[in-house]
């Protein structure tokens, strides 16, 4: 087997002798060696057994979640992403199938929410917006001991910073429309799965409903996917020098990243299971300063919920991606109105912070 680096660029081979095309063409056609590809790169990528590629990130999660019946429970993190916990309370629980919300980094909260019926730990280990970090290795131990599956979204940090297969999860998802394919031109999902018996009730469900991806898609992820290392790396890098400019900020409260803090166990987590935090920070201005006229006055930093790709997004979570939530519920989450939400992407640092420094001079 070659190594990640090499899976990466060259994973999931199609070996076309007809043509003799180095990459995997785009077949325009229905059945389907494109898809069939990056399925295969995935499942290499994750360290799985089937890889299924899906038309977006929700219709891979909604695949993940329909292997379970009613009257079957699921522990989810109780800071997953919005429209999970959309599918989960609008579509999900009225088919009858139960759900408890539990803040994944505390494994005794988490082993007192299982019941007899308890199938299933659904979480993100980093989370958005305040980057909460839970072990994968440590649900996972309290899953075996009970005979639960474990689901990891790993849309942040990728099978470049973590592994959760490898970790102790028996299936992963991916919103592939971020890190994964990286340019925000496509959207795409992803679910990897270990094991005979999961690979066949996903594929039941990829196959019966039908949400799959296209072959042009599949053609731009696979792209996408042969420079997510360097990507990643010029990620951390410039995540690592906006935290060192915002830590120098006076307008600056408080900043959200899991490595800032070196005696955290959130730190210990990322540094025994991952291989970086990702790109993803937020952080805090100080009390009464205004995001929305910061984040206005920001011209390279797009202004956009999504996360993940080349250029550098900004968001305001309590105005934009946790706005349906009313407020007193989202200040007991920890979003205050102050919270900006950055995605670092691939610019020039000084660019970035000095686009930071006009806006910071604007409040
Ligand atoms: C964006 C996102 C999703 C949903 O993916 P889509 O491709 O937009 O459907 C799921 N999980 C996480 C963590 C995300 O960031």
């Amino acid at each position: 087997m070659v190594k990640f680096n090499t899976l990466l660029v060259r994973g999931g081979d199609v070996h076309d002798n007809d043509t003799g095309a180095v990459n995997v063409p785009v077949y325009n056609s229905s059945t389907y060696p494109t898809r069939n590809s990056v399925e295969t790169l995935c499942a290499e990528l994750e360290n799985g057994d089937r890889g299924f590629a899906f038309s977006s990130g929700m219709a891979a999660i909604h695949a993940a979640l329909s292997i379970f019946k009613p009257g079957d429970h699921v522990i989810i993190g109780d800071n997953i992403y919005g429209g999970t916990f959309r599918l989960v309370n609008d579509f999900l629980k009225p088919m009858g199938i139960e759900f408890s919300e539990v803040d994944t980094r505390d494994i005794n909260a988490v082993k007192a929410a299982i019941t007899p019926a308890t199938k299933a730990i659904y979480f993100e280990p980093v989370t958005n917006p305040l980057l909460h970090v839970s072990s994968v290795k440590q649900i996972s131990a309290v899953a075996k001991n009970h005979d639960l599956l474990v689901i990891v979204d790993n849309t942040f940090l990728s099978p470049y910073l973590q592994q959760p297969l490898d970790l102790g999860a028996d299936m992963v998802v991916h919103s592939a429309t971020k890190y994964l394919s990286g340019h925000s031109d496509i959207m795409a999902g992803i679910v990897v799965t270990k094991g005979k018996e999961l690979g066949e009730r996903v594929y039941l469900t990829q196959n019966a409903v039908g949400a799959v991806l296209a072959p042009q898609e599949a053609s731009i992820l696979r792209r996408g996917i042969q420079t997510l290392n360097i990507r990643m790396d010029r990620h951390l890098e410039n995540t690592q020098k906006i935290i060192d400019y915002l830590q120098k900020s006076p307008k600056v409260a408080k900043i959200n990243y899991p490595t800032i803090d070196k005696t955290s166990v959130e730190y210990k987590i990322i540094r025994d299971e991952t291989h970086g935090a990702g790109g993803v920070l937020s952080f805090e201005l100080q009390p009464g300063l205004d995001a929305k006229e910061f984040v206005n006055n920001l011209n390279l930093f797009v202004l956009a919920v999504s996360l993940g790709a080349a250029e550098s997004l900004v968001e305001v979570p309590a105005f934009m991606s946790h706005f349906e939530i009313p407020k007193p519920e989202r200040l007991k989450m920890g979003i205050k109105d102050e919270l900006i939400r950055l995605s670092i992407g691939l610019e020039d640092i000084s660019d970035l912070t000095a686009d930071l420094d006009t806006a910071f001079a604007k409040i």
